[in-house]
C-alpha cells in the first residue's frame, strides 16, 4: 500500500465544506491532505447578513477568517481561487492552476441578492463597503420596499423595522403567502405575516411588481418609486431591497467526464431548472461512475428549500461515508473501479433532516418558527432561544476554530 496521504480536495468553505472538512479532521484513521478551495478571502456567515445591514458591530464579525481552520503545521491547505472545471481526478481552477484528488467534495452553494450573500468580492472589505453602504443608505430612508416574501424577505423585513420602528416598511409577496414553500404549512406564512404586521410593516401579497434598475446586480436602489397595486393601493419608497432569486454556478462540472466512456453528456449530471447537481442520498453524485466525487449544500438537489441546518446534517453523512470509502479501499489513490469496490463493501449513511423546520429572526428577540412536535405555536419563543440574539454566530466561530 502507497504510504502518501491520500487527498481531498473540498470546494467551498462555508456551511457545507467546512462541516465535511472538520468530520474529515475529526475520525480519519488513514492521513488525509485536505485541501479547500474557496475564493473568498474569509467565510460569510450569512445567516447574520440582515442584522449586519442594521448593526455595524454585528457586521464586523460576519466576515469569519479561515487562519484557525487547520491545525498548525499540518499538511492540509487552503488555496483561493475559483473552481472553473471538474475532471476525473483533477480540477482546474480560474489561475490555470491543476489540482489533484483522490476524492473531491463539492460544496459551492448558492447567491442570493447582496447583502444576503455576494457571489465572489475581491476582498472582505469589499464586502463590508457593500453592507455599510446599504446600512448608510438604510437610515437616511423614510419608506423601505422589499420584494420577495420568503424567508429572506420575512427576515429583512423585520430586523430593519425593530431597528427602525419609525420607518415605513412594505413586503411584497408575488403568492398568496409569505415563507411559500414546499413541504410548509399555510400556518407558517400566516404566522408570519401576523408577526410582521405586529410590528407595523405592511405587507402586500399576490403582486409581482417590476421596479426599473432593481436586480440580482443592483439588489439594494435608493430611488423614489411610486407603485399602484391591482387593487388600486399606493406604495410608495425611496429604497427597495430585491429578495428573489436563488442563483447556483455548477458550470465547473460539464467538463466533468467518466475516463473510457464516449458519449458522456454531464448534463445529466444537473438539475435544468435549478442547476443544483443531483446527487444519491448518500451525497455521492447520482451518476455511478463518480463514486469519488460529493457534493453537499445549497449546491445540490438534496432539498427544495436549502438551509444552513441542512449542511450540518448531511455534511456530516458525506464524511462519515468519505471515511468509510477511504477506510475499505486498498489502495490511497483508489482507481473508480476501486473505490466502487470499496462502496460494496461500506455501510453509506444517508442524508436527512426533518422537513418543514424554519426559524426565522426579526431582530434580537423575536421571530417566527415552524418546528417538528411544535409547528408554529410558541414560534417567537423558539426564534429568540434558538437563533433571534445573535444568528447562531458562537456556531460558526466554534466550527472555524476562532475565539469569540
Ligand atoms: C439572510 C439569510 C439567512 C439565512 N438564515 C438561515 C437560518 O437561520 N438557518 C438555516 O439553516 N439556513 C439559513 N439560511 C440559508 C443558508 O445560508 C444556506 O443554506 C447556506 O449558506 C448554504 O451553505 P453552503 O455551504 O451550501 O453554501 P454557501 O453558504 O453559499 O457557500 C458557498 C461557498 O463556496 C464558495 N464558492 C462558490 N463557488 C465557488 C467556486 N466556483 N470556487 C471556489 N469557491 C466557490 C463561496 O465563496 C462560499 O464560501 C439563510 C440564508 C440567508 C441568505
Amino acid at each position: 500500500m502507497s504510504s502518501s496521504p491520500i487527498k481531498v480536495v473540498v470546494v467551498g468553505g462555508s456551511y457545507a465544506g467546512v462541516n465535511v472538512i472538520n468530520g474529515l479532521l475529526s475520525s480519519s484513521k488513514k492521513t488525509l491532505q485536505i485541501t479547500l478551495v474557496e475564493r473568498n478571502e474569509a467565510r460569510h456567515h450569512s445567516v447574520g447578513a440582515f442584522r449586519a445591514l442594521v448593526d455595524a458591530e454585528y457586521g464586523d464579525k460576519i466576515w469569519v477568517p479561515y487562519t484557525s481552520l487547520f491545525p498548525k503545521g499540518s499538511s492540509h491547505k487552503i488555496i483561493r481561487d475559483t473552481l472553473a472545471e471538474v475532471h476525473d481526478h483533477h480540477v482546474v481552477l480560474s489561475s490555470g492552476v491543476s489540482v489533484q484528488f483522490d476524492y473531491l467534495v463539492l460544496c459551492t452553494g448558492s447567491r442570493n441578492p447582496a447583502p444576503a450573500k455576494f457571489g465572489h468580492v475581491a476582498s472582505t472589505a469589499d464586502a463590508v463597503a457593500i453592507t455599510n453602504k446599504a446600512r448608510a443608505e438604510l437610515s437616511k430612508s423614510k419608506s423601505v420596499l422589499i420584494v420577495g416574501g420568503g424567508a429572506c424577505g420575512v427576515e429583512l423585513a423585520g430586523e430593519i423595522k425593530t431597528a427602525f420602528p419609525d420607518k415605513k416598511v412594505t413586503l411584497i409577496q408575488a403568492t398568496s403567502g409569505l415563507v411559500d414553500y414546499p413541504g410548509f404549512s399555510q400556518a407558517f406564512g400566516t404566522s408570519a405575516q401576523k408577526h410582521l404586521q405586529n410590528l407595523g410593516v405592511d405587507v402586500v401579497l399576490n403582486e409581482r411588481p417590476t421596479i426599473e434598475g432593481l436586480n440580482l446586480d443592483n439588489p439594494v436602489q435608493a430611488s423614489p418609486v411610486t407603485l399602484r397595486t391591482k387593487d388600486g393601493k399606493t406604495i410608495e419608497s425611496d429604497l427597495q431591497f430585491l429578495s428573489v432569486g436563488i442563483v447556483v454556478d455548477t458550470s465547473y462540472i460539464s467538463t466533468l467526464k467518466p475516463v473510457g466512456v464516449a458519449n458522456f453528456d454531464s448534463k445529466s449530471l444537473v438539475d435544468a431548472d435549478r442547476h443544483v447537481l443531483k446527487i444519491k442520498d448518500t451525497m455521492q453524485l447520482a451518476d455511478p461512475n463518480f463514486p469519488h466525487i460529493f457534493a453537499v449544500g445549497d449546491c445540490t438537489n438534496f432539498s427544495e428549500v436549502p438551509t444552513a441546518a441542512a449542511c450540518k446534517f448531511t455534511g456530516a453523512t458525506a464524511a462519515k461515508n468519505l471515511l468509510q470509502l477511504i477506510n475499505l479501499s486498498s489502495t490511497n489513490s483508489p482507481s473508480v473501479l476501486e473505490v466502487q469496490a470499496a462502496e460494496k463493501k461500506a455501510k453509506l449513511g444517508k442524508g436527512s433532516m426533518p422537513g418543514g423546520m424554519m426559524v426565522l429572526a426579526t431582530g434580537p428577540t423575536t421571530g417566527v418558527s415552524s418546528l417538528p412536535l411544535f409547528g408554529t405555536r410558541f414560534g417567537s419563543f423558539f426564534a429568540r432561544m434558538l437563533k433571534s440574539k445573535d444568528l447562531m454566530i458562537g456556531g460558526v466561530f466554534s466550527d472555524m476554530r476562532i475565539a469569540k
